[in-house]
Order: C-alpha cells, then sequence, then structure tokens
C-alpha cells in the first residue's frame, strides 16, 4: 500500500495505491469483510472562510488550521491508516518519513513495514482533549462530563466520483444539531465513507471518524480524542461482535494495535464511559443540558428521529427503560426491523436488550416480547448494568483518569467482585 496526501484549500486529499499482492477486498479489525469502490478521498477542516465562531475559539480565536506543513507527518500517517488499513497486507509507504515510534507500532501491532522512517522526532502530546462527537447519546454523554472539552464532528458529504444512494441519511441534521450546543465545535467534512462499495457508506476502519481530529491535533493542541464507547463496545464484545468478554478489544483496548498507535503519536484514545453501560450513557445524555441535540438516528429530519428503524427502535427500549415507562413505538414484532428480536438469544448489545426486558413495564404488549422470555432478565440481574466498571477507568490515560472516576464514584459507583464475575464471564469464558 502507499498512500499520498495533498492539500489545497482547507482540504486534504488522499490517494491509495494498492500494491500487486492487494486486491478491492479487505477486511476490517473486528474481521468485517469491505470491498473498496474508488482510491481517493477527501477531509475538509474549517478553513479561513469556513471557520465558525465557536470553532475560532479552538483555533486560538484567529488562525486558520493545519496546513500541509504545520502537520506532524506521525498525524498525516495515522490519519492515513484509519482508511488504508483494511486493504493492506504487508507493507505501507507514506509520502513523508514518520518517526521509528510510529513504525514500531505498526510493526508490533500489525507485523506491517511502515515507512519511510525518517529522523524526525515523535510527536509531543498537546495539552487540550476534544471530543468525537456524533450527537448520539454515548459522546453526548462524554462531552456533559468534559465540559471544557471541544466537540470534533464528523460530517458525511458526498464523493465526486461516487453516487450517493443513501441521501435520506441526514448528516446535515446531525451537524446543525451539534452546533446548537453550545459549545466548541469544529465540524469536520469528509467523503471518505464513499470509499467502501460494501457493505454500503461507512467506515473504512471506525477510526476513520477521527480523520479529522488527528489532522487537527496540531492545530488545536490535542493530547487525547474522547470517545462515546460504552461497556458494550468495550468489554462486552458489542458492535459487530456478539456476546462476549473482549477485555484485549483490537479497537479500542489501551494495549490494543490501535491503542498503541494513537498513544505513539501523541493522541492517545480516551473512552470515558467504557466502564459504563449504554442505559447509563443514555441517562447522562438526556439529563444533561444537551438533551436537545441528542440525537441517534441518521434519518430524520430537523423535527426528529424517523421512530422507524431497527436503531430507533433499540434506543426507544433502552430510554423507556432508563424511564421506567412503556415503549412509545409504532413498531409492531412482525415488521423486518423487529426480525432479529423474535429469535433466541445470543444478541448484538445484548446486555442492554436485558436492561430494557427488565425494567419497562408491558415488555410483552412490545417487539421485545420474546426476547424478554428468553432472557427472563429482572431488576436484580441487571443491577450491575448502572455500576462502573473499574478496569475501565483505569485504561483511562492518567492525565484525565482522575476527574472521570470521580464522576463514576459520584454518578453510578464502582462494581463489587459480583459485578465484575458478570462483566468477565459475559457470553461464557
Ligand atoms: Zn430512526
Amino acid at each position: 500500500m502507499r498512500v499520498a496526501w495533498t492539500f489545497q484549500e482547507d482540504v486534504w486529499a488522499l490517494r491509495l495505491r494498492l500494491d500487486a499482492d492487494e486486491g478491492l477486498a479487505g477486511t476490517v479489525t473486528d474481521g468485517h469483510p469491505v470491498e473498496l469502490a474508488t482510491d481517493t478521498c477527501h477531509v475538509r477542516l474549517p478553513g479561513r472562510g469556513g471557520v465558525t465562531a465557536s470553532s475560532a475559539a479552538a483555533f486560538g480565536g484567529s488562525r486558520a488550521p493545519a496546513g500541509p506543513d504545520s502537520v506532524h507527518p506521525d498525524l498525516l500517517a495515522l490519519a492515513a491508516w484509519t482508511v488504508a488499513a483494511p486493504w493492506t497486507r504487508r507493507r505501507v509507504v507514506f509520502d513523508r518519513p514518520i518517526s521509528p515510534e510510529l513504525a514500531a507500532a505498526f510493526e508490533s501491532g500489525w507485523g506491517i513495514e511502515a515507512g519511510p522512517v525518517g529522523g524526525s522526532p515523535p510527536r509531543a502530546a498537546g495539552d487540550r482533549l476534544a471530543i468525537s462527537y456524533s450527537g448520539g447519546a454515548d459522546s453526548a454523554a462524554v462531552a456533559a462530563m468534559l465540559p471544557g472539552a471541544s466537540l470534533v464532528h464528523f460530517r458525511r458529504v458526498g464523493h465526486p466520483r461516487v453516487p450517493n444512494r443513501w441521501t435520506h441519511y441526514r448528516s446535515d441534521v446531525l451537524a446543525a444539531l451539534a452546533e446548537k450546543t453550545g459549545r466548541d465545535v469544529t465540524i469536520v467534512e469528509s467523503d471518505l465513507e464513499f470509499l467502501l462499495r460494501s457493505p454500503r457508506p461507512g467506515y473504512p476502519e471506525h477510526h476513520a471518524v477521527m480523520a479529522g481530529a488527528v489532522l487537527l491535533a496540531d492545530a488545536m493542541d490535542l493530547g487525547g480524542v474522547a470517545l462515546g464507547y460504552e461497556i458494550g463496545s468495550r468489554w462486552l464484545g458489542g458492535g459487530r461482535y456478539v456476546h462476549r468478554y473482549t477485555p484485549d478489544n483490537p479497537m479500542w483496548s489501551g494495549h490494543g494495535p490501535w491503542g498503541r498507535l494513537f498513544a505513539a503519536a501523541g493522541l492517545p484514545l480516551v473512552l470515558p464511559v467504557a466502564g459504563i453501560s449504554e442505559a447509563m450513557t443514555m441517562r447522562v445524555a438526556l439529563g444533561s443540558e444537551l438533551r436537545d441535540q441528542v440525537r441517534w438516528c441518521l434519518r430524520g429530519d430537523g423535527a426528529g428521529p424517523c421512530g422507524l428503524c431497527g436503531k430507533c427502535l433499540y434506543k426507544e427500549l433502552i430510554q423507556a427503560a432508563v424511564e421506567r415507562r412503556p415503549m412509545r413505538t409504532a413498531i409492531t414484532a412482525d415488521r423486518p426491523v423487529a426480525r432479529k428480536w423474535q429469535q433466541p438469544p445470543p444478541y448484538g448489545g445484548q446486555e442492554m436488550i436485558e436492561y430494557g426486558c427488565a425494567h419497562v413495564p408491558d415488555i410483552e404488549d412490545t417487539p421485545f416480547a420474546r426476547a424478554a422470555g428468553y432472557l427472563k432478565a429482572t431488576p436484580e440481574s441487571t443491577a450491575w448494568l448502572e455500576r462502573c466498571y473499574p478496569p475501565a477507568v483505569e485504561e483511562i490515560p492518567a492525565r484525565w483518569r482522575g476527574a472521570i472516576a470521580d464522576i463514576m464514584e459520584r454518578d453510578f459507583g464502582f462494581m463489587e467482585a459480583d459485578d465484575i464475575e458478570r462483566v468477565e464471564s459475559w457470553g461464557g469464558r
């Protein structure tokens, strides 16, 4: 794999060139197959003409960010790798020399020979923390807990060479909601999701959502990027994994290949809510001043979420459980989006299905009636999902750990041995 960045008028363009032994079929770190559609993508940073009032503050009030000479080569390599990794077999050649430390992280994490290796020292971490902010409940919870952190929002835009058949995904609505938070918000626009022919437009690696934050890290003096991954995604095999304890999660563990690579670039991953469940991040987000800007559905318009998609159904279960009220949904058990809940477990995000079935009144009148029958969850059997898993806090870089630990202790309390055993035996030993 060869990658090259060019910069023009606030836009970074990335070009991938496959080696002879590489093909269009790739594999994401989580094992999911992906197929390449095209060889270029773009990341637009807020420039001289596009700096909003709030993002101007992030750059010290006036300075335009991140021209080609102001970004450490290790950051350019890191951002490129979040896009190129699925298709790279044995080596990656960047267009600028990287530090020996970064090359060592590629070697130890992936067995990939990365270069050229030059004499530049590794990047020194900055002082500030940015939050990779989607507008969903998890990242809103992180934002609520860290009121001084800047928000960087990734906005999907169209690709010049790939038709957009997903116009019902309203990235404009999410960006507008992010700007309404009243926080220090930087909107980064990118077409990198259109690099994928399949499964659909999506991030080549989950980490590509941070491409803009990585490219802005020097301009914004960043020493870490915080993400809203909760206990299910970090520790319980969430996302495309199902139902298994994942202390060595290769995407998000501090000691995994990605965790070490980001740290080597002076930009460690920070997961402030990795010790608590999605129900608790929902509780924090909906109890915060960001409540009116929280939006987990990409399909709804300015008036609200669509209420019809599978994600809306899942999130409504969690919200109803948090609020201890019956579900409000028009979706019935015979709808395609409800089909998986008519099957026996295991389920993706099963801990939240258990929590929902345990706490939602009249669950037998919802599309989750059959799942509830299979799972037989109770408030007692799901009480561990209201407390914090201590190793998640230990994994937070030391400079931000104390503040997060205080919030976890105050608002949730830490799990004791029985609860910890539930986490660590999740899905069977
Ligand atoms: Zn929806």
